[in-house]
């Protein structure tokens, strides 16, 4: 039978109805309620319930146990990976990042044991019941983030959740409730004891989010900015320039690069290598926000770039971003639009073939021309690919003929 492809909803589905004829109590928890009733489609199913793992993988005997010591079962259904854990308190945390120890326990200590309040819910999926034990309703309606019980107490335990709180906001576009957000301000400086990774993923989330500039505004206030990376200069003029230029990008999610780009151009220009590595940021991306940094300039003076340079912008696989980021970087400083519109005629205007040419000649043709291999033959070869890219040379003849004067040139240069 030729069925429809089943849904990561099906499979969620499945899983909490086989808890439940096993006798189980089973529901879905956490981020995709919130997103459920949010009219939002959530990114993954997860589902808890008052089974032991052992129990759970007597039911799904190919489910993995995945942090063991957390008592989550990582099951395969329908081709969809589903975290089913087992109803558990946290125990105390004594390194601000992680529980010592958990305890497998009551439905209701499953809910506190939560960051906050809208993602502390619960939901029946046969019944369709919401099962509210921390007044997560009443704060989706009223649009808020706020810590389940005490904001001091959850944000001293784990210091991430400061990050959590500003992603949450920004993404859905609701405030944070003034004592969470007071909490967060006086425990700003803890951000330090997390690792790299982790606040690079929650940075991550924020900057490529549709509200990114609302994010960074919120990090700000929250007084976590300062804390984000120890090479990162403060100050409040530089943060009002980024947001402005977070601002001026297209309200639509994006990857990282030209975010990351218009941050590190305002925070470390100088510097952004070293930004990114100590944000274990991933090679390539770095490598993009340094190519877009290194771009940036030019598109500014777009009228008088090189063909040659243009073409060379045009090819990079980034130039889509550099476009956009040139066109934030003017917007916010009130500044003509005329570079960013040239730029972007002069690169459409380019034939798809002539962006990237192959040369006219290689090393091979110039060894035959008796040039010997090494720097001199480097120089001549960037300098005649130069000159096709610019159009002052179109055949191999004149490119040959072109090679033969600036030999005789450099001889000159070298005799004289
Ligand atoms: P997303 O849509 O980004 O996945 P999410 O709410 O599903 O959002 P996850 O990180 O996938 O977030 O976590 C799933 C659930 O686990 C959360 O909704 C929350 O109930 C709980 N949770 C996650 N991280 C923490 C934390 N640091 N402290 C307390 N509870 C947490
Ligand atoms: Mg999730």
């Amino acid at each position: 039978m030729n069925e429809r492809r089943r849904t990561a909803r099906d499979a969620a589905v499945a899983v909490v109805e086989r808890l439940r004829e096993a006798g189980f109590e089973a529901l879905f928890a956490g981020g995709c309620v919130r997103d459920m009733l949010l009219d939002q489609e959530p990114q993954d199913y997860d589902v808890a319930t008052n089974a032991r793992p052992e129990e759970i993988r007597r039911l799904f005997p190919r489910g993995r146990l995945v942090g063991a010591q957390f008592g989550v079962v990582l099951v395969r259904r329908f081709g969809w990976d589903l975290e089913v854990a087992t109803y558990r308190s946290d125990g105390t945390y004594s390194d601000g990042r992680r529980p010592d120890q958990v305890e497998f326990g009551s439905r209701e200590e499953d809910a506190q044991r939560r960051d906050f309040t809208i993602n502390g819910m619960f939901f029946d999926p046969l019944t369709e019941a919401v099962i509210d034990h921390v007044g997560g309703r009443a704060d989706l309606d009223a649009r808020l983030i706020r810590t389940i019980g005490a904001p001091e107490d959850r944000f001293a335990e784990d210091h991430l959740r400061m990050l959590r709180a500003v992603r949450f906001a920004a993404r859905l576009g609701f405030d944070v409730e003034p004592p969470t957000m007071t909490a967060i301000q006086q425990h700003a400086a803890k951000l330090t004891a997390i690792s790299a990774e982790r606040i690079w993923s929650e940075l991550e989330k924020i900057l490529t989010g549709a509200a990114r500039a609302r994010g960074w505004r919120l990090l700000c206030e929250a007084n976590l900015r300062p804390h984000l990376a120890p090479e990162f200069d403060w100050s409040a003029e530089v943060d009002e320039a980024i947001a402005r230029r977070l601002e001026a990008l297209p309200a639509e999610p994006s990857d990282a690069a030209g975010p990351l780009a218009i941050v590190l151009h305002a925070l470390a220009p100088a510097a952004v290598h070293d930004s990114c590595r100590s944000l274990r940021i991933n090679n390539q991306l770095r490598a993009e926000v340094a190519w877009l940094l290194g771009a940036l300039p030019d598109g500014h003076r777009a009228t008088e770039l090189e063909l040659a340079r243009v073409k060379q912008l045009r090819a990079h696989e980034r130039f889509d971003t550099l476009l956009r980021v040139l066109a934030a970087d003017l917007a916010a400083r009130s500044l003509s639009e005329d570079p960013w519109r040239t730029l972007r005629d002069r690169a459409s205007a380019i034939p798809d073939e002539d962006v990237a040419p192959p040369p006219l000649l290689t090393g091979l043709d110039l060894q035959e021309m008796g040039i010997a291999d090494g720097p001199v033959m480097g120089k001549l070869l960037h300098h005649l690919y130069w000159a096709q890219l610019n159009e002052a040379i179109r055949t191999r003849d004149e490119a040959i003929a072109h090679a033969r004067r600036w030999i005789a040139r450099s001889d000159n240069d070298t005799a004289g």
